[in-house]
């Protein structure tokens, strides 16, 4: 098993990029809409919270968490093997993994100290 901390920069100017790759088809947007997002985008400051207000939504900018949902920016991505792109990953962000600490620790006080490793 391994992990490592993943912290993702908010990148206006990227995520407008994608955006236009998304609705930007044969010299033509598919709606004024979506041109004017481009644009708001284009001189967005990098930050998470102003991209997600142009868009009206958050899901262009983070991660998503898989223990609670929530696109994350800061977050702890785990792997049976090595962390990379080619293999399967679980991200947990700090709020879950602290409630997954707070579990173990309220089950851990209860074991005898040999138990907690399983092994004798
Ligand atoms: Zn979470």
């Amino acid at each position: 098993m391994s992990f490592r901390i993943q912290i993702i920069t908010p990148d206006a100017k990227s995520v407008a990029n994608r955006w236009k790759a998304q609705y930007h088809d044969k010299e033509q947007w598919y709606s004024p809409e979506r041109k004017q997002i481009y644009e708001q985008l284009l001189i967005a400051p990098n930050d998470a919270k102003a991209i997600a207000k142009i868009i009206g939504n958050d899901s262009w900018v983070g991660e998503t968490c898989y223990g609670c949902g929530e696109k994350v920016l800061l977050f702890m991505e785990f792997s049976q093997y090595e962390v990379n792109s080619d293999s399967e990953s679980t991200r947990l962000c700090f709020d879950c993994l602290e409630r997954a600490a707070d579990a173990l620790r309220a089950v851990k006080i209860l074991l005898p100290k040999s138990e907690e490793k399983g092994n004798g």
